[in-house]
């Protein structure tokens, strides 16, 4: 299927300059949106992935499912002060000021394999630092999944050690 047929690109959003690629035309359309997931689930089974973690918010869009639909575990990844329990930090720079996100420490197994997943795929800041928090925990990156990667933004020279599966190449 030609995923790309439904996705929506916004210029200049959400500042001018910006080709924003907008996924939720995507997932409006629920036979596409379960192909999509389903590509990536088998993506993960086919790397023994025994767990999910995603960034929110679309992160959660796509790994929630995914995880779903194996009948394994969702981590998800937060910016501070949402999750409850005791967590693991990690802060990165983003193009303006720093950012931090989040995950539960008792989350992941150590040697656990992990996909590792999210909407969109751009410079890899925040795939980076969600890989960060999966590593610190001792969870083992089984693999990397998106529905969209943005190529020259630097994202995928940052991935190169992984396996990684981006469903729409821009
Ligand atoms: P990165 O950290 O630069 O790789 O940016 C990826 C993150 O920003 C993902 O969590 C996306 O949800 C979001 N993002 C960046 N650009 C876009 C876009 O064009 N469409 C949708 N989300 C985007």
């Amino acid at each position: 299927m030609d995923y790309a047929n439904y996705i929506k690109s916004v210029m200049d959003f959400p500042t001018k300059g910006i080709n924003f690629r907008d996924i939720t035309s995507l997932l409006e359309e629920g036979p596409v949106y379960r192909a999509a997931i389903n590509d990536l689930a088998a993506f993960a089974e086919s790397k023994n992935a025994e767990i999910v973690v995603g960034p929110e918010a679309r992160g959660f869009v796509i790994g929630g499912p995914v995880a779903y639909s194996l009948g394994i575990g969702f981590v998800p990844v937060r910016k501070p002060g949402k999750l409850p329990r005791e967590v693991a930090t990690v802060s990165y720079k983003k193009e303006y000021g720093i950012d931090t996100l989040c995950i539960h420490k008792d989350s992941i197994k150590p040697g656990q394999r992990v996909l590792v997943t999210d909407d969109l795929l751009a410079t890899g800041g925040t795939i980076e630092a969600t890989i960060k928090l999966v590593e610190q925990l001792g969870g083992v990156v089984a693999g990397v999944a998106f529905l969209i990667e943005l190529t020259g933004l630097g994202g995928s020279e940052l991935l190169k050690d992984y396996d990684v599966l981006s469903l729409i190449n821009y």
